[in-house]
């Protein structure tokens, strides 16, 4: 109750969470997805998958892995088993067999199996389109669900992993403390024809242009509206289309050794 007085707030009532803003106005954030979208018109997860439940498994192993080493070990795995039955059947040591080469295994082995049972029991071997749902699978966190349902069912959400949490904090497009604060504000700012594909666009800038040692301002597309303290050039890199098959050779800088 002090507190609350020596805040001057009434007995009863919470303080109002004032609500955070991007740096940049909606004609930039327009501007700068527009730019994006030139240059990666169709973005690609970089996670393989025949099916939604197939993505949402590779999602949950993608945990603290890299997609190459994922999409390594899921290969096989998606021949053997790409529905929960076939996987169930597969059984928790087989699973575990396939994806050995990837980190915390056992334990996401566990998880997919418990996955598999609970869409079997509870969704009849359907994965689920609302994020509710999906964050009571085990295993299944708010960033997976909202892969997914971007992914697999085509709604504009955003999952906020570290290049996103880094380039809405660095630049100041969507400033937060937390994941989801940053989410808050980028699915409220971004226009709507650019959510689908928002999430890959700026994983991809962050991953090969505004990484997280040293960004590389002379390549960068926006460097012209960036408000980034840190930038080092207003000039921005020429607008073209890049080859998806140019990213493929590059490392993910965040998960290099
Ligand atoms: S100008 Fe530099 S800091 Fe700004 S978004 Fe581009 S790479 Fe990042």
């Amino acid at each position: 109750m002090a507190n609350l007085k020596s805040k001057n707030i009434a007995p009863g009532k919470t303080a109002a969470k004032r609500p955070a803003h991007s740096a940049y106005s909606p004609a930039e954030v327009a501007e700068i997805f527009r730019r994006f979208s030139v240059q990666r018109p169709e973005p690609k997860g970089e996670l393989e998958h025949v099916n939604a439940f197939t993505l949402l498994v590779a999602v949950v192993l993608s945990a603290q892995a890299t997609d190459l080493g994922v999409n390594k070990a899921t290969r096989a795995l998606f021949a053997a088993a790409d529905t929960p039955q076939k996987m169930l059947a597969l059984g928790e040591a087989r699973v575990g067999d396939y994806i050995r080469t990837i980190g915390l295994w056992r334990n996401k082995a566990k998880n997919v199996i418990a996955l598999s049972e609970a869409l079997i029991r509870d969704h009849n071997g359907e994965v689920p389109d609302e994020r509710d749902l999906l964050t009571r699978l085990p295993g299944v966190g708010r960033k997976t669900a909202n892969v997914v349902l971007n992914m697999a069912f085509g709604q504009p959400t955003m999952a906020v992993d570290t290049h996103v949490f880094r380039i809405g904090n660095r630049i100041g497009l969507a400033p937060g403390k937390t994941p989801e604060a940053v989410e808050d504000i980028l699915v409220r700012i971004i226009p709507r024809e650019y959510m689908r594909h928002a999430h890959h666009w700026l994983i991809l800038h962050g991953r090969y242009v505004c990484k997280a040692r040293k960004p590389d301002c002379p390549a960068c597309v926006i460097a012209d509206i960036c408000k980034a303290a840190e930038k080092t050039t207003s000039i921005p890199a020429p607008l073209v289309e890049i080859a998806a098959l140019d990213e493929s050779a590059v490392p993910d800088a965040t998960q290099a050794p």
